[in-house]
């Protein structure tokens, strides 16, 4: 026992450290204490030394603090939330690369039986050994529908050729309200996009005027199985039929693909009897993600065919310098696996009861939102209830206010909800609408936040006065100008002419 303590002079201390009994130098401070924390992050060029791991960890991690909340983005469809076994396996296989199936069979086998399990959803036929339906991964619907495109494109080519009849202008008719990933793949692919127009009794595809539109030169025609912008699911089967008689009558072979990318895990759950799949004879193909209803985190789609006939053989490469002969119809080569793994372990996990529960408990939900939004007096509902369409609910002010759509989000972000306001599409540019995905992680208490904040937004903004809204505007808007310039300061943007300023004065928060 030391009842004494002694006061150690200093050149005492001097003499052990210098016998190296101290180290004092060796004793880390915080990142914050260091220098990496006193200089801006490298942005533009790479750094000429290194820095340690913690450092590197932290700076980045602080950096990605202003992401908003995924949580509370009610404006994606894609899965914000996995179960901690999922991410168990998706972090153990985050260094397996798909494309090496002779490497990783396993891989390459759970990617089989995702195909299996989704065509057998889809209703694809299974009575023939000699046309068995395909399918395969991809990194999304958008990859899917470009492989699914250019399937169509490819077999019209070469059933005109057969016919000695030109292949010069290829169209392919789908509704003006399709996503985004339609309009690429009609310029990547150099095929005319005939558009069906909305009208704003009708804010999807009619499925007479798009058949209308179908002629000889006619690769397809794209119905969408959940309208991005209100949700609706398209009448298939009043295209399919109407279909079927334009080609009797012109011995014809159009096919039509199901866009399915949100509701292809939704609808066999919710609305089992509504047909809109292989159970359909003219759907050739259809796309779906993986990551929205599939509930995968984002990195995986699904393109799946009817038969190999409608999958023209000299698309599909067959490759020997991995080991092994294998067949390959992807865009890209190289992509991990891990996400196809979840996707496996996501349709093992909850089968087909898990997923039913799941989609119904959103749909609920979703209804009970559109009687809240409906209740406040202020929204007309423009989506489906019921589960006749996807679990969302698209709405907009019944009546002219002194604020708008955008006004609302604004406010709803300043709370911490991502909840988009957008403008619908062509002809009806005019009509503002705001969206809200009910996703699997949004549970009837998120719901009931979310309403009554939208009531006090309300009461806020009718408190307010055109003048302060007007300054609230611009406020936002020199915020939102801040970002973006960060945002874009290493992205180039060519100049656009025809772009007029609508997305500087209204910043939307992008729907997806
Ligand atoms: C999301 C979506 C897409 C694009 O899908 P990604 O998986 O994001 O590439 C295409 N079509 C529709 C209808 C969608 O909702």
């Amino acid at each position: 026992m030391v009842f004494l303590s002694t006061a150690i002079s200093d050149a005492r201390i001097t003499e052990s450290a210098s016998n190296g009994e101290f180290h004092p130098d060796t004793v880390n401070t915080t990142i914050y204490g260091t220098r990496w924390a006193s200089e801006d992050i490298p942005r533009y060029d790479m750094p000429e030394d290194e820095m340690p791991a913690t450092v590197a960890y932290r700076l980045i991690k602080d950096d990605l603090a202003l992401d908003g909340n995924p949580a509370l983005n009610l404006a994606t469809f894609v899965t914000t939330y996995m179960e901690d076994e999922a991410e168990k396996l998706m972090a153990e296989n985050l260094s397996k690369n798909f494309i090496d199936y002779e490497e990783y069979p396993q891989s390459a086998e759970l990617c089989n039986r995702c195909v299996n399990m989704i065509a057998r959803l889809f209703n694809a036929p299974m009575d023939n050994p000699c046309f068995e339906s395909l399918g395969c991964s991809t990194v999304g619907s958008s990859e899917a529908i470009i492989l699914a495109t250019l399937a169509m494109k490819r077999k019209w080519q070469l059933s005109r050729k057969a016919k000695g009849l030109s292949t010069e202008n290829p169209n392919i008719v789908m509704g003006a309200n399709c996503q985004v990933a339609w309009h690429k793949a009609v310029r990547y692919l150099e095929i005319e996009g005939r558009e069906v127009e909305c009208t704003a009794d009708l804010l999807y595809m009619d499925p007479q005027k798009a058949v209308d539109l179908v002629d000889e030169n006619t690769i397809g025609v794209c119905a969408i199985l959940g309208s991005t912008y209100t949700g609706h699911y398209e009448d298939v089967k009043a295209i399919n039929t109407l279909l079927e008689e334009k080609c009797e009558e012109n011995g014809w072979d159009v096919g039509i693909h199901v866009d399915a990318a949100s509701g292809g895990f939704v609808a066999p759950f919710v609305v089992p009897e509504l047909e809109w799949d292989f159970r359909l004879s003219r759907v050739v193909s259809i796309n779906v993600s993986g990551h929205k209803y599939g509930l995968t985190y984002a990195g995986v789609g699904w393109a799946i065919w009817r038969s190999p006939e409608y999958l023209p053989k000299d698309l599909i490469f067959n490759i020997n310098y991995l080991g092994s002969d294998q067949a390959s119809f992807t865009v890209n080569f190289s992509k991990g696996a891990a996400h196809v793994i979840a996707q496996y372990y996501v349709l093992i996990r909850l089968g087909r009861r898990g997923f039913q529960k799941i989609m119904s408990n959103l749909t609920d939900t979703a209804d009970h939102l559109a009687e809240r939004l409906k209740a406040t007096g202020h929204f007309e509902i423009l989506s489906e209830g019921g589960g006749r369409g996807l679990p969302l609910v698209a709405f907009r002010l019944s009546t002219p206010h002194h604020y708008d759509e955008f006004d609302i989000a604004r406010r709803l972000r300043q709370r911490g909800w991502i909840v988009p306001a957008y403008t619908m599409a062509h002809e009806l540019e005019h009509m503002k609408l705001l969206r809200v995905v009910v996703r699997e992680d949004f549970s009837r208490s998120r719901c009931e936040l979310l309403a009554r904040d939208v009531v006090s937004v309300l009461k806020t903004l009718d408190l307010l006065d055109e003048k302060s809204i007007e300054a609230h505007r611009s406020a936002a808007n020199e915020v939102h100008q801040s970002a973006v310039h960060q945002r874009h300061s290493s992205i180039y943007l060519p100049p656009n002419p025809d772009s007029d300023d609508a997305d500087e004065v209204n910043p939307s928060f992008g729907i997806c």
